[in-house]
């Protein structure tokens, strides 16, 4: 009897147990849902990427793509083809989640079974837990009770698998992209050769994974969000590395883990505050500056660098989304929702749970446990982290031949048409503190 493959996040044939579970069965129809509630509020890096990524795997599997509530699709692609299985990857988002209940029992009905196997992460979510069976509410102690866990082993793509499709299908849409925007290239191939390519120089890592102007970091979390590739790949090539980026990379891995554990807890906090006491303290109008902080025109440099680089490549090197989130939300003291919303409809990896919880880490109201309210001096992170200003010359090149590109001076600024600075960093900053001190 034919098994249906139901494509979501995990556009890949290696590595892919649920894929493997399908194939045992028999006859496999690989099947992908546009679902209108997840491709409406996609911004134009992620739709335009997950096109390619669909375009991508249908050269390998001949991918039969719908339209329309993956409550009734998936239902009537299962009675089409006579499957009495529907395979998945478990989704652990709020929104993932709750859909796949619904499916479940519409499936059900039509005596067809939804079948669970492996999910977008080493270690499913709501796995680790502490001495009291809770949620860790705290990257460190989560991410040493991860690795104890462990994972299973990367098993091969299948072979020799006879693949059925529907009758009606849709084409994958045409997407459009902004001027100014460039995606890498998509797919589980792309995803492979970028991360060979990363592990030549995997070594330096710690180093470099800092420095936003260095080539240093994996950028896999793009094809991480797509499944084109899955963790468990990565971690077994990392298991084989003694270097001390190895080890780091590893660690950065586990943040990604942790958030997705953290929403899965608490799926409130993909818009609520995870501390509530945050909630209360007081905010100003987004009106204000906000347009200035999307476009890259708030006259701090290194904040204008990032914001004009997530809207050139749908991407932001992880420093600086801390930068420019900190000066969102404790420079120009907006809730860090509107921030985090902005980021999801550009980042090409916009991912609910670390788009959210990075920014919640940030605005102070997440899982960061420093005791005090860290606000970041744009000026000085600009300058530790970019010491040559090569990053932000590269994303603000009116800056390219001022004296000192993470202070211009007022002169400069006016001869090359920069903004002055939109706030005064130091009395924002005691103004963040007082506003902190209110509500501890
Ligand atoms: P690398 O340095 O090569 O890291 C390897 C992988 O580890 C990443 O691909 C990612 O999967 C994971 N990782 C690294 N750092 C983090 C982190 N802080 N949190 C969670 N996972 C991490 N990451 C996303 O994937 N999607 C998002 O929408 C997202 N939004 C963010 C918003 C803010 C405000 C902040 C501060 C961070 C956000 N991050 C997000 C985390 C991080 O910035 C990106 O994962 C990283 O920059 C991706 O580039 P890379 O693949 O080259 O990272």
């Amino acid at each position: 009897m034919p098994a249906v493959m139901w494509f979501r996040r995990d556009l890949r044939t290696r590595d892919n147990p649920a894929l493997l579970q399908a194939a045992a069965e028999g006859e496999v129809l690989p099947l992908f849902v546009l679902d209108p509630r997840l491709w409406g509020p996609a911004g134009p890096s992620r739709r335009s990427y997950l096109t390619a990524s669909l375009r991508s795997l249908g050269a390998d599997v001949p991918l039969a793509v719908v339209h329309g509530d993956p409550v009734r699709r998936v239902v009537e692609a299962a009675r089409e083809v006579g499957a009495d299985r529907v395979h998945v990857a478990a989704d652990y988002g709020p929104y993932g989640h709750a859909r796949d209940l619904e499916v479940e029992r519409a499936l059900a009905e039509a005596g067809v079974e939804l079948v669970r196997t492996g999910s977008p992460y080493a270690v499913a979510p709501g796995r680790v837990t502490n001495g009291s069976g809770e949620p860790y509410k705290v990257y460190t102690p989560f991410s040493k009770a991860w690795a104890d866990h462990g994972w299973r082993a990367p098993v091969d793509a299948p072979t020799g698998v006879t693949w059925v499709s529907l009758e009606d299908t849709t084409d994958v849409p045409e997407t459009a992209l902004p001027a100014g925007l460039e995606l890498p290239e998509a797919g589980e191939a792309a995803a492979h050769r970028r991360w060979a390519d990363f592990l030549d120089v995997i070594a330096d890592y710690a180093d470099d994974r800092d420095k936003p102007a260095v080539d240093g970091t994996s950028r896999l979390s793009v094809h991480l969000k797509y499944g084109e590739v899955h963790p468990r790949t990565l971690l077994a090539d990392l298991a084989t590395l003694r270097s001390a980026g190895a080890a780091t990379y590893r660690k950065e891995l586990a943040w990604r883990e942790f958030y997705a554990d953290v929403l899965f807890a608490r799926p409130d906090t993909a818009r609520d505050y995870l501390k509530p006491d945050y909630g209360r303290m007081r905010y100003d109008d987004p009106a204000d500056h906000l347009e200035a902080w999307q476009e890259g025109r708030t006259g701090f440099p290194i904040v204008d660098a990032g914001m004009r680089q997530l809207r050139g490549m749908g991407w932001v090197h992880n420093r600086v989304r801390m930068i420019v989130a900190s000066f969102l939300v404790k420079d120009l003291h907006v809730e860090w929702q509107h921030g985090a919303r902005h980021f999801l409809h550009w980042l090409v990896d916009g991912d609910l749970a670390s788009n959210n919880h990075g920014w919640q880490w940030v605005a102070g109201s997440g899982t960061d446990a420093a005791p005090y309210f860290r606000v970041f001096n744009p000026t000085s992170q600009g300058r530790k982290f970019d010491p040559r200003g090569d990053y932000v010359r590269r994303w603000v090149p009116e800056l390219a031949d001022v004296a000192d590109p993470h202070d211009p001076s007022a002169d400069d600024r006016d001869r090359v048409g920069y903004p002055h600075p939109v706030v005064d960093h130091a009395e924002e900053r005691r103004e963040a503190l007082d506003r902190w001190e209110e509500i501890r």
